[in-house]
């Protein structure tokens, strides 16, 4: 069966949930943690934790902040169809559990899921912890996504693989062919940059229109 390994955050979704959580409720102190990341003194689990657990609001408030990754219109019927032409969907991420559940269950999907565990207190906010009991455990990014990946290429030798981001993607995108590596944002502009032959996408339901027309 072959297998489409994707991020979530910026690629399933348009919107990264932590970036939502800064944009729209800027808790006090998440800011200067996400600056300690970015300049190197934090790993990205510490960073992302850091922001998820300084949101303060209530159900309804986290319920926005959902509704806000703005998953693209189409992307529920693409996955069907993927999975219907005999695609598993593995989701990869660096982010929570907690809300990809939730997202997902709202557009009735069932995808594998390796993320970090995680849920929501108002008075805790989206309280996130790595799981070192994963076989795809990794202590600075709570999720190995080239272990992922790697785990999918023994099991079919056809592994396409999508994602947003440089830091976290990038060497698991590496990992699969060159057409059957998805890039978005600031992935596909760092490819570009360096040369690295690439798929870039708009939008995730591009990339099932592309497998199920050429993979
Ligand atoms: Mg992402």
């Amino acid at each position: 069966m072959p297998i489409l390994v994707t991020d979530f955050d910026g690629t399933f979704t348009r919107r990264d949930f932590f970036d939502l959580v800064l944009e729209r409720h800027d808790p006090p102190g998440a800011r200067a943690l996400w600056d300690r990341f970015l300049a190197g003194q934090l790993t990205p689990l510490e960073g992302i934790a850091g922001v998820l657990g300084s949101l303060r609001t209530d159900e309804a408030g986290v319920e926005a902040l959902l509704a806000a990754m703005d998953p693209p219109p189409g992307a529920a019927a693409a996955a069907r169809a993927l999975q219907a032409a005999g695609w598993e969907i593995v989701i990869a991420s660096a982010g929570c559990r907690w809300y990809i559940e939730r997202i997902l269950a709202d557009l009735d999907l069932s995808f594998v899921i390796h993320a970090n565990p995680g849920w929501f207190a108002p008075d805790r906010g989206v309280v996130m912890e790595a799981d070192p009991r994963s076989p795809y455990h990794d202590p600075a990014l709570g999720i190995d996504k080239c272990a992922v990946v790697r785990a999918a290429l023994a099991r079919d030798a056809m592994v396409a693989f999508a994602g947003d981001s440089p830091l976290t993607d990038g060497p698991a995108a590496r990992l699969v062919p060159p057409g059957l590596r998805f890039a978005t944002g600031p992935l596909a502009r760092a490819f570009a940059a360096d040369g690295t032959a690439h798929r870039s996408f708009a939008t995730w339901p591009d990339i099932a229109g592309f497998l199920l027309d050429h993979a």
